[in-house]
């Protein structure tokens, strides 16, 4: 296929290598990162998107895409499809996608769980808002670049489980972190801790899948001194996102406002910027007495 990527940073580089490597023609756009292998390079995003049946967006932020959106819809033949992968802001989602209904072309939100790791593997996974009808032509490319894909609704629908999702993953590291810095306090070993919390009703992926506590569990960002992994600030961002649609529509959500304010405090006030979203275990671990 001829695909447009437009944002070929930390994620969109590995993601458009993958489908070049895959056959399809990929042409690329972005302010600042390099070509990645096998894409070729256009002058603007609008020269990227011309005569592409796909053009991926893969973008820091809902005001970015919305003005990339608005250069590349006027470029785009009628009747192709813009799917955007970068995580944002379901309002967004949902006007980027009646902006491109309004030119004749289709519009899937796309976002993606995996990281860094899951873009080079092509192993991501994708939650998918838009048509059937969308999704069923873009499966080829979701092939190449995930290893799950699930349609979640209508457009904005996978932004809406993304940021569920992430709200559940913020606020479940939040208490494991709190967890292991009270038994720590309690005089209980962190792995007398893990082993019981792991096998028992306080099990969850933060726990047996991204332990925070170094040398306990498996492998994680803990062990290489809180290197990301996903960044502390990143996670803030999702909780952002999480608060703004759940005050959208007036569902109280006090988990996640405290989880935000907890990664706000760590990120904004206490050099936690670039470090693992888990680095709240040390910080919790070294206060009281
Ligand atoms: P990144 O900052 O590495 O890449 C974003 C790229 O967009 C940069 O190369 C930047 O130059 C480019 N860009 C910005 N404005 C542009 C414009 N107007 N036109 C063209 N290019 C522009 O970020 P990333 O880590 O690749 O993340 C991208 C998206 O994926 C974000 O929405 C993020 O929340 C989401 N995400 C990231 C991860 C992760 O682990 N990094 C995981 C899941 C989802």
């Amino acid at each position: 296929m001829k695909i447009s990527f437009i944002g070929l940073g930390n994620m969109g580089g590995p993601m458009a290598a993958n489908l070049a490597g895959a056959g399809h023609t990929v042409t690329g756009y972005d302010m600042a990162a390099p070509a990645p292998e096998g894409v070729t390079m256009a002058e603007s995003s609008a020269a990227a998107a011309k005569g592409a049946e796909v053009v991926i967006t893969m973008l820091p932020n809902g005001a970015i895409l919305r003005s990339v959106a608005a250069e590349v819809i006027p470029a785009m033949d009628p009747g192709a499809i813009l799917l955007d992968c970068s995580t944002v802001d379901v309002d967004s989602a949902r006007a980027v996608a009646e902006m491109a209904a309004e030119s004749g072309c289709s519009a899937l939100d796309a976002p993606v769980s995996g990281g860094i790791g899951g873009a080079a593997a092509g192993t991501l996974t994708f939650m998918v808002g838009g048509s059937e009808d969308a999704l069923a032509r873009a499966m080829p490319l979701f092939e190449v670049m995930g290893g799950r894909t699930v349609h979640c609704g209508p457009s904005g629908n996978g932004q809406a489980a993304k940021i569920c999702n992430n709200m559940i993953l913020g606020a479940t590291m939040a208490v494991t972190c709190e967890a292991f810095a009270l038994a720590d306090k309690l005089g209980l070993d962190r792995q007398a801790m893990y082993d019981v919390a792991s096998t028992s009703s306080g099990q969850s992926w933060s726990l047996t899948t991204y332990c925070p506590a170094p040398g306990v569990g498996p492998q994680s960002p803990s062990d290489n001194d809180y290197k990301p992994g996903f960044a502390a600030e990143l996670m803030q961002k999702d909780l952002g996102l999480a608060l703004q649609a759940a005050e959208a529509v007036d569902s109280p959500t006090p988990l996640g406002t405290e989880a935000l304010r907890q990664y706000a405090q760590f990120v904004d006030e206490e050099n936690g910027r670039g470090k693992d979203f888990s680095a709240l275990l040390p910080r919790l671990a070294a206060r009281g007495r």
